[in-house]
């Protein structure tokens, strides 16, 4: 069985292996979750918030111990890391304080003596996570899963084992029983094996959509439920009535955070006309101030990307798109894993930086007429995760809320997950939500009871 690779991106002498479960050691495992689930689900919410409730007091003692290992294995900047951990010990102290009213069971009035609706748990749910934000993609599953009193399967990205090894240790030390929380360290080729175990109820994924199709193809051959978060390529509009420094505030942060490496940032810039030129001068202009380095070092605004493969990747969709006909305003060059700021303008539906996802820093822009063109513009993408954009006028704020084909659309802000609000997306961005009270419902059995009249 080949080993799991950490390789530090800053770094890329600096790798860590790690060894994969024996066939022995994952049957096991599988065998024993439905024990361990039967055990936990009896924990009574008190027990599970209270757990979830120190989950999040480790999180935020250890911040920054936490953080340097998400760093040193996938490249964002420490604050950006710090953040993340942070904004996972909210995930968890939200759920600790929400759960009980989001699963309370609802009282019917039929002709019978008594119906209800309950929320019960299903089962082990594996949980296939990708690498971008090793933290927060699994907390934002885990906190809900664990407080409707499912437990979880975690296969994480092959990268990013040390951060798998860690938050288990983060449950394990908060007081949930031994593989409540399990994490299996195995590679891609041996999800359809746990998919397809009778142990496991459920599946989701967030990953690539060649990742989605394989794990809703098994699960549909097994009947069990999927949730799949996807890519996406969200635009970020721009209509001649914006304040055009609130939208160069925030193109930045939703362009570059995470190294341009996350499914909702802005991939797609959609300027109305009027202000096209000047947004894309002064957009230039504050991309020469950023700081690309050391991810370690406070002062760092972009570090690497995650692998010399994924800026390899970003290097050939830009030049394929600026061979398609794309101009080249700045950026474009690569030096091992780091991909220097870049904006291409011009970019047309065909191009790949407007039908595919590109994973780095690459503003991709494009002009629109008006604000009917922009949405049209938006709506061409094959993702739907969401749209932000950015105007004083209320028309054309609702035509976005109306008849944009996406998950979420965020006025005079930046796409961002929030846990009071649900998030998923639409097209081939994926199904199912995450988050709020939609997230905690996804994995749960809605059970009907009903007491006739005797
Ligand atoms: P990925 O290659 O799909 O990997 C994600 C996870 O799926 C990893 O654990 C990976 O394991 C596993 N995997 C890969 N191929 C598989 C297969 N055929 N069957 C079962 N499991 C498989 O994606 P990534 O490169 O890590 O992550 C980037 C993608 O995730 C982007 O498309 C991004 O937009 C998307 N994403 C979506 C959201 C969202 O909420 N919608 C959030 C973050 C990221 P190995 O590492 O062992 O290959």
């Amino acid at each position: 069985m080949p080993v799991l690779q950490s390789v530090n991106p800053y770094d890329p002498s600096r790798v860590v292996n790690y060894p994969q479960l024996s066939g022995e050691q994952l049957t096991r495992l599988l065998e024993r979750a439905r024990p361990v689930f039967q055990t936990y689900r009896k924990h009574s919410m008190v027990q599970r918030k209270e757990g979830m409730d120190r989950v999040a007091v480790l999180l935020r003692e250890h911040n920054r111990h936490f953080a340097e290992i998400i760093t040193r294995e996938m490249g964002k900047p420490i604050g950006e890391s710090v953040a993340e951990v942070d904004k996972c010990a909210w995930v968890c102290e939200f759920y600790a304080e929400h759960a009980a009213e989001f699963l309370k069971a609802r009282k019917v009035k039929t002709d019978a003596k008594e119906s209800l609706v309950q929320f019960q748990p299903l089962g082990p749910i594996l949980a296939v996570m990708p690498w971008n934000f090793p933290f927060w993609q699994v907390f934002r599953f885990a906190a809900p899963t664990l407080m409707a009193g499912n437990t979880v399967l975690l296969k994480h990205a092959s990268g990013v084992q040390g951060c798998a090894q860690a938050i288990q240790k983060i449950f394990t030390d908060a007081g949930f029983g031994e593989g409540v929380f399990r994490n299996m360290a195995i590679g891609s080729d041996r999800v359809a094996q746990v998919i397809e175990h009778p142990s496991v109820a459920a599946v989701t994924l967030t990953g690539s959509g060649a990742a989605g199709r394989s794990v809703a193809e098994i699960s549909g051959r097994h009947l069990k439920k999927c949730v799949l978060e996807l890519g996406g390529s969200n635009a970020f509009v721009v209509l001649n009535d914006a304040s055009l420094e609130k939208a160069l505030d925030v193109a930045i942060p939703a362009r570059l955070q995470n190294g341009g490496q996350s499914c909702i940032a802005a991939k797609r810039f959609i300027l109305e006309s009027g202000v096209a030129k000047d947004f894309i001068a002064r957009l230039s202009v504050r991309l020469e101030h950023l700081k690309v380095g050391d991810p370690m070092r406070e002062d760092t605004d972009m570090g690497p990307l995650s692998s010399v493969k994924q800026a390899q990747e970003v290097e050939k969709q830009v030049k394929r798109t600026v061979e398609m006909g794309a101009g080249l305003v700045r950026g474009g060059k690569r030096d091992g894993a780091f991909f220097g700021p870049t904006i291409l303008t011009g970019v047309r539906p065909g191009m790949p930086a407007f039908d595919e996802e590109v994973f780095g820093p690459v503003f991709a822009v494009m002009e629109a007429d008006s604000p009917q063109h922009a949405l049209e513009l938006s709506n061409r993408s094959p993702y739907g995760l969401g749209v932000q954009v950015f105007t004083r006028s209320d028309d054309s704020a609702r035509l976005f809320m109306e008849d944009a084909e996406e998950g979420a659309v965020f006025i005079n802000d930046m796409v961002r997950s929030d846990p009071r609000l649900p998030f998923g997306g639409v097209k081939q961005s994926g199904y199912g939500r995450e988050l709020s009270v939609e997230g905690i419902r996804e994995f749960v059995n809605v059970k009907t009871g009903w007491v006739g009249k005797s």
